[in-house]
């Protein structure tokens, strides 16, 4: 016994789950209103509520987003935290989901694990080949609606507009590899 308490992460709708000693997740599910919900989250690791208004202020993409990942770096474990709003229809919330999470298990220094499950799947993308967080975090949420069956190009009007591009292109690869001609 070393004394260090290890913690059970398991992302539901990646379907990943691990043991760490650095970070504890909390998925806070479905909420009301994001802002109110970091407000309080906020509060909880201890800092002003109103801190994270500046933050939305200072970041225009924030208000818009259809989930949000929190994190607390000074802690130890280092709580990450995801919530999101209920979606139009099913498979959106699946990609919001899937969206979110990939942004918690980025945070906590696993992606190789949702890499290898891009390669189980045969989808031939290579995560560390990109740096922007918002078009890693689409590639989960496209891994995710894979995995749980749905007619992933529904999704193309909600993605990212810088990463939408990209994420079509991943999917018809992979339809593609399906269908050999
Ligand atoms: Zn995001």
């Amino acid at each position: 016994m070393n004394g260090i308490m290890e913690s059970q992460i398991d992302l539901k709708v990646l379907g990943i789950k691990f043991q760490s000693e650095n970070y504890c997740f909390r998925d806070d599910g479905f909420v009301e209103d994001i802002h109110a919900h970091a407000r309080k989250v906020n509060q909880e690791f201890g800092d002003d509520p109103a801190s994270y208004d500046l933050e939305v202020s200072l970041n225009e993409k924030l208000p818009l987003v259809g989930g949000l990942t929190r994190v607390r770096n000074a802690s130890q474990p280092i709580p990450v935290i995801i919530c999101y709003y209920h979606q139009d229809s099913p498979l959106k919330e699946i990609f919001v989901r899937g969206h979110e999470e990939t942004h918690a298990l980025q945070e906590m220094g696993r992606l190789h694990l949702l890499q290898e499950r891009l390669v189980a799947l045969r989808l031939k993308i290579d995560i560390g080949a990109y740096s922007d967080n918002e078009l890693i975090a689409d590639i989960g949420g496209l891994y995710a609606v894979i995995k749980h069956g749905f007619p992933s190009l529904l999704i193309m009007p909600f993605l990212d507009k810088e990463g939408k591009d990209k994420i079509l292109e991943f999917y018809l690869e992979f339809l593609g590899s399906k269908n050999p001609v």
